[in-house]
Formats: C-alpha cells, sequence, structure tokens
C-alpha cells in the first residue's frame, strides 16, 4: 500500500491552504505490495481482534497513546477502554503485528462458508462479426491466457455476432450450440443460456481441456454477411454490423451468476469487440461521429465524451450483482464508442484496452500479463483523517458505498490500481501549531484473494486429499502521520511534482467529461497562473513599479524552488497530451476515452512518464550518454548523441540520428544496455509498451519526432516561428502579471 502526499507538510490552516496553489492531498496505491519506500507489511492474524475507537471506528496503531487499561485514539483523540482479551493479548511476552508496524496486514475469518471451493472461472467472449486478422490475434492472446491460467481454473468459450455460440469442448470433439439474438432493440433471447448448454458443459476445467479448448479456437471463422443478412430477414442483401454485443454479455452475465458462491468468488469475462455493438439491444448509434466531423460549430470534444445510452453503465451493476469482472478488448480503428461502452469494464473492476490495428497489437502479452498478476477482489476501502480536516473529492474507478461516506467498493484491482484524494480543513481553525497532535490518516483496506492450492498443502494437510483453491479475507491497514508546514515556502519544499500532476488529471478529466476538453484545458492554464502569482507573492518576488507589474519581473521558472520546477513542463506538456489535444488535431474519441480509463488507475511516478516521457541518450548501445533530455528537436541537435531511447509509457522508441556512425549495430543488439534497459521496463509496465527502432534519415521519423514537444505550438496550431514551450511560458507570464495586478488591485479598492 503505498501513500504519497501531494505535499510533505500539510498547510497549517485554510489561509495557507487557500495561498500555496497546489492541491492538497495524496494518491493511494491499495494492493501495492510495498508502501512508497519499498516496505512490505507486518503480516499476520485476527484482524478482527484489532481494538477500534468507539468515537471514529478507527484503528488501534503504533501511533495511539496506551496505557495498560486504555488507549487513546491518534486520530480524534478519544480515550478508549481495552477489552480484558485485548489487555491479555498486548501484555503477555509476545509481540504482535499491530504494535509492530504502522504498515499491517491482518487475516480476517471468511464470512458464511469457509471451505468454499473457489475455482478461478474465466470465459471469453469472442466477436465473429469481424475479420480473420481479428480472430488469429484473438485466438494467439487466448492460447497465451491458457498458458497463464493456474491449474483447477475454469475456462468457458463463447461467440457473438446476430446469435450466440456456447462450445462444449468436455466431450471427444467440440460442440458448438446457438442461440440467436432478435434484431430489433427490445427482443429478448428467445430462452435463457442454461438451457440452450447446463453451465457445467459449458466450463471446462483448464487441466484436462487445454488441447480441446486450443482445437475449439481452431474453428472460430468470422459469420458471413449473408449469414447475418438471413438471419436479420433482410433480403436486399446490405445490413450494416450484426455485433449483437449488449445480449451477448448480459445473457452471459445471467448466466454466471447463477454460480455465484458456489463455484467461484470471482469470475472474469473477457470480451474481445472489433467494433461497435450493432445489433440488438444496447446497440449505439455511431453516427453521432460522423455527424460532428461534419457540423460546423459545435464543440466535438464536448459532444463525443458522454455516454449515448445507460445500458451498459447498468450492464456493469448486474456483473457487479453476479460476481463478474469484464475486461473489454477493443481491437479497432472503427468509432467504436468506447465512452458508452468503457462503463462495462471500469465499474466491474475490469479493464479497457484499445488497439488501433492487429499488426502491432501487444493484446497476448498484455493479456498474459494480466492473468499472471495477483489481484484482490470485493474490495472496501476507507480512508479516514484526523479531526481537524476531511476528505474533499475521492478520484479513480471504485463504487461509494450508498449508505457510509468515503467509504468505497472495488470489485477487482491489482497492485498497481491507483486511487486519489484531495483534502479540505473541516473548520476555520486548522491545525494547532502547539499541539503534538500531527496531522494523521489511516487507511484500511478488506479484501480478498484467492489462495492456490499448492500454498494451503504446503501449511500441513493430508496429500491425499485434493488440492483446493481458497479464499482469504484480509484486513490491511495503514496509519501515517505527517507535518505541518510553518509557512507557504515550506509548502513548496515538499512539493512532490508527480503526486500533484496524479491530481491535476484527474480534475481536467472530469472537467472534459462534464464541460468539454477546452474547459479541461482552460482549468490546466489557470491552475498554473495562479500557482506562479501564488509563489511569486510568497517569496515577494514580484516588484511594482509605481502600482504596476511587467513582466520581467515574474519568475516563471519557480527559480527559488526545485520541487516546483518541473510543474510548467508537465502542465505543457499535458496540454501536449491526445488527452486534452483538439478533435481537430486528430485526436480519436475512443483513444480519448481509453486514455482517461487508463490514466485515472496509474500510479504517479508512471503518470509522470506518460505524460513527459522520458528522453535518454547513448553513445552506443552499450554506453549511456545522457540519462535525461528535454523533450526538443535542439535539446537532440546540441547533445550530439548517436542514440535516442524515448521511454513513453505505452510506447518506447530507440531513435538512431542520422548522423549516426554506420557501424553501430542497428537495431541494437540483444545482450547490451540498451536492450536490458527495454527489457526492464516493459517487465515492470501494467501493460506491455509498443517497441519501435527507428533510423533517421532512412525510415520515418514522424512517431518519434511527434514526441519532441516542446517546439510545438500549445494550440496544436502547428511548428511556430517563435518556440512552443517558450512562448508558452511568455503567455503564462503575462497572464501572471494581470492576474497579480489585479489582485493587487482589488487589495487597494
Ligand atoms: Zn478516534
Amino acid at each position: 500500500m503505498a501513500v504519497r502526499p501531494t505535499m510533505a507538510r500539510f498547510p497549517g490552516d485554510p489561509a495557507e491552504q487557500e495561498a500555496c496553489g497546489v492541491p492538497w492531498g495524496l494518491t493511494l496505491t491499495p494492493f501495492a505490495g510495498r508502501d512508497e519506500n519499498d516496505i512490505p507489511p507486518c503480516y499476520g492474524s485476527g484482524g478482527e481482534l484489532l481494538p477500534r475507537c468507539e468515537n471514529c471506528w478507527a484503528y488501534y496503531n503504533t501511533y495511539c497513546e496506551q496505557d495498560q487499561w486504555s488507549w487513546d485514539c491518534s486520530l480524534c483523540g478519544t480515550t478508549n477502554g481495552l477489552t480484558s482479551a485485548s489487555i491479555a493479548r498486548y501484555s503477555g511476552p509476545q509481540t504482535y503485528p499491530e504494535n509492530a508496524s504502522s504498515f499491517i496486514d491482518l487475516e480476517l475469518p471468511l464470512e458464511g462458508d469457509g471451505e468454499m471451493e473457489a475455482r478461478p472461472v474465466y470465459v471469453a467472449a469472442v466477436d465473429l462479426s469481424s475479420s480473420e486478422e481479428f480472430l488469429e490475434l484473438t485466438k494467439i492472446a487466448l492460447l497465451a491466457a491458457l498458458e497463464a491460467l493456474g491449474p483447477g481454473s475454469l475456462f468457458g468459450l463463447a461467440t457473438f455476432s446476430h446469435k450466440i455460440g456456447l462450445y462444449d469442448v468436455q466431450g471427444p470433439i467440440p460442440v458448438v450450440k446457438n442461440v440467436f439474438i432478435p434484431p430489433d432493440s427490445l427482443g429478448n433471447l428467445a430462452m435463457g443460456l442454461e438451457d440452450v448448454m447446463p453451465l457445467f458443459s459449458f466450463l471446462a476445467p483448464v487441466d484436462t481441456c487445454k488441447d480441446r479448448i486450443t482445437a475449439a479456437l481452431e474453428t472460430l471463422r468470422p459469420t458471413t454477411s449473408w449469414e447475418r443478412t438471413t438471419a436479420a430477414g433482410q433480403s436486399d442483401g446490405v445490413l450494416l454490423g450484426g455485433r449483437g454485443f449488449g445480449v451477448a454479455m448480459e445473457a452471459l452475465l445471467k448466466y454466471l451468476g447463477s454460480e455465484y458462491g458456489n463455484t467461484y468468488a470471482l469470475a472474469r469475462v473477457f470480451a474481445f469487440l472489433s467494433g461497435p455493438p450493432d445489433y440488438g439491444l444496447g446497440q449505439l448509434d455511431t453516427r453521432r461521429y460522423g455527424e460532428q466531423y461534419a457540423s460546423k460549430g459545435e464543440d466535438a470534444d464536448r459532444a463525443l465524451l458522454p455516454e449515448q445510452t445507460p445500458f451498459y453503465k447498468d450492464l456493469a451493476a448486474v456483473a457487479v450483482q453476479a460476481g463478474v469482472c469484464v475486461d473489454i478488448f477493443a481491437v479497432t480503428n472503427e468509432y467504436t464508442d468506447l465512452a458508452s461502452l468503457k462503463f462495462l469494464s471500469i465499474e466491474s473492476g475490469g479493464s479497457l484496452f484499445l488497439y488501433s490495428s492487429t499488426d502491432d497489437s501487444t493484446l497476448p502479452q498484455d493479456m498474459y500479463r494480466m492473468l499472471n498478476r495477483p489481484y484482490a477482489f470485493n474490495c472496501i476501502l476507507r480512508v479516514r483523517t484526523s479531526s481537524e480536516f476531511k476528505l474533499s473529492h475521492s478520484y479513480g474507478h471504485f463504487f461509494p458505498d450508498p449508505e457510509y461516506e468515503n467509504v468505497q467498493h472495488i470489485i477487482c484491482c491489482d497492485s498497481f490500481a491507483t486511487y486519489a484524494y484531495d483534502f479540505d480543513f473541516v473548520n476555520g481553525v486548522g491545525f494547532s501549531r502547539h499541539s503534538k497532535e500531527l496531522p494523521t490518516i489511516q487507511v484500511a483496506f478488506q479484501y480478498t484473494i484467492v489462495v492456490p492450492p499448492d500454498e494451503t498443502t504446503k501449511l500441513g494437510s493430508s496429500p491425499s486429499i485434493r488440492a483446493k483453491y481458497s479464499l482469504q479475507r484480509r484486513l490491511r491497514i495503514r496509519t501515517v502521520q505527517f507535518g505541518t508546514a510553518r509557512n507557504i515556502n515550506e509548502i513548496y519544499d515538499g512539493v512532490d511534482p508527480e503526486v500533484v500532476l496524479s491530481i491535476l488529471v484527474h480534475e481536467v478529466i472530469l472537467s472534459s467529461l462534464e464541460n468539454g476538453v477546452r474547459e479541461g484545458r482552460l482549468l490546466l492554464h489557470e491552475w498554473l497562473v495562479n500557482l506562479t502569482a501564488q509563489y511569486n507573492d510568497a517569496y515577494k518576488l514580484a516588484e511594482y513599479v509605481r502600482g504596476a507589474l511587467t513582466t520581467s519581473q515574474v519568475d516563471v521558472a519557480f527559480t527559488q524552488c526545485p520541487q516546483l520546477q518541473s510543474l510548467p513542463r508537465l502542465v505543457f506538456a499535458l496540454l501536449r497530451n491526445p488527452l486534452l489535444r483538439f478533435h481537430e488535431e486528430g485526436v480519436h474519441p475512443d483513444y480519448r476515452i481509453y486514455l482517461q480509463c487508463l490514466f485515472s488507475a496509474l500510479e504517479p511516478s508512471s503518470l509522470s512518464r506518460a505524460v513527459y516521457p522520458l528522453l535518454s541518450s547513448y553513445e552506443t548501445p552499450d554506453k549511456q550518454a545522457f540519462p535525461r533530455h528535454s523533450l526538443s528537436r535542439a535539446a537532440l541537435i546540441t547533445s550530439g548523441s548517436p542514440i535516442f531511447f524515448l521511454d513513453a509509457f505505452t510506447t518506447l522508441i530507440v531513435f538512431y540520428s542520422s548522423t549516426a556512425n554506420t557501424s553501430l549495430p542497428f537495431p541494437p543488439p540483444q545482450d547490451c544496455l540498451l536492450r536490458t534497459t527495454i527489457n526492464k521496463v516493459k517487465q515492470e509496465r501494467i501493460i506491455t509498451p509498443k517497441l519501435i527502432f527507428i533510423r533517421g534519415g532512412q525510415d520515418d521519423a514522424t512517431a518519434f519526432e511527434n514526441y519532441l514537444i516542446e517546439e510545438q505550438d500549445v494550440e496544436g496550431s502547428g511548428f511556430t516561428s517563435i518556440m512552443g514551450f517558450v512562448s508558452f511560458l511568455e503567455e503564462i507570464n503575462r497572464d501572471v502579471v494581470e492576474y497579480m495586478t489585479k489582485a493587487s488591485g482589488n487589495l487597494r479598492n
């Protein structure tokens, strides 16, 4: 569980919070195995025995003052009596995790039948209203998935087009049974899937049926347009689509739901989609994309972001009820309206993947990685604060509890999934400067994991008992104390720019979803103007000549404060990111939605890499020249290095300059330093980055040059005669002067 605040020392009171201009909040990665300093939790059992404050329900922790009979809550100060059981527990010679560390992970007793057989269930739903290439890629991905699935897992193969196909691979030859989807947008299936094929014929054990699953995958073919036309009763032979995704998913969720809590505790559905759902219930009207292109004057960036139907949001609720998490893999360059579809994945705890073509898709690698990562499910997350402050906004892919404030439900999350919060003071008083009580937060994270059979049998059970998957419920608690700043300068000195960027990204995503991309950009620009003005004020840098400021007197480079210096560049880069670039610049609306979903779950360092890629250079494939360059053509030219390596999080580019010595091996050989670096980056990442090699002067270098943003105009009107980032700072400078002049005018009036 990593916790990273935007500032190491918190503002003392609301006036200081307001005046500093930096968001006050933190990012939280609850299922990360270690904390932000790479320290693991103290493991133990007896989570249910942990004393809790009778006033604020916070958990007993190492920051609590304790005497023989009682303890003082480190969050609200209430004195709580210890039960006789706790007194016995804590007066003995043994040290318990809660007395040893402020970061603990304790087992909880399972509710209900703890002996329940919890076999992992995976279902692939494959789009047959697609192409041979799409199906080929899907097959490769599913073969990779089969390799990653643990023994004892159950796997089901389903297909959809104008009909739903269910495979029974447990007999000598695979059998497929179909049920037709009514073409109109109101009709339901003629029969439930359970009547088409019993669920236990559909869900096959991976251990014994791997070959037959593979054989079934080999039989997948795209449905022909003739087939679809006939099915839809259209005789003229002209039919668009035939992709009944909505009905198929709804039926599959109901089908699986019958075994929720018996066969499985969490099932995962992998939905492979080659285009928009355009048949039956849940079909999406993709004409809005074309219309927006054609129309003049309307803000396309605003019109294409909201969902056009609540269907997939409602379906996500059905998935959650059925204990199913849905991962969507969209492989298409067609407008698919992910704005409507995304809810089915992110709200059910799944991921949304978008690949624009089958050629360079990293889908099989992503799939393999995803299944190899441990995950937690049925999670409940609660962040508590000490009494002087409270949570203001919460950001990330979770469900707020309908009843309890600040309780969040996360259906499924891996060790990368990150959430963010910002804070506010409870009243005008702030933190007492004389009290020894420090601002404190406590994160409680309850979750379930599936423990594979080999781990439980190791604990000494008889080998004759068939190994079973078991569930474990755990409670992870982290209590963190922070200092308070004595003045604004102290706040600035402790700023973590990566975490500030995380909060800003959440804010601009929300703003653009509500008010359009233009508004999101404006918000970001104004934030930087405000911060720069506040900083100049705090350091008393701007001097007024006869009551007027001139631009030369404003410090836009944050020369007095190294912690703030990267922020203007990060803001500029965020404005140049497809997340916030205009529709007119050719940003595909589905790609924007994909980035929104990806960025709003990334931990701060990864996000910062995605927004401002890391550019380093090499003298040879085995010798690094410079560890970091700014993203500018000028920097490249002046460095004189022959090889550059750009890490943009989703893409890695190795670029050989056109003047590189021809004796340098291209592409870099497998055993060199550069390759080792690349492989390490690929290993550690949540998604598989695309790797591109470019030889300057010979290959098309556009992919690389697009990342050299510092000479680009911030509004995207091309390369300007004055340099992009420089002129952006000049603009910020002018706006700061205007802002400060207005503010000082207001003071005098
Ligand atoms: Zn308390």
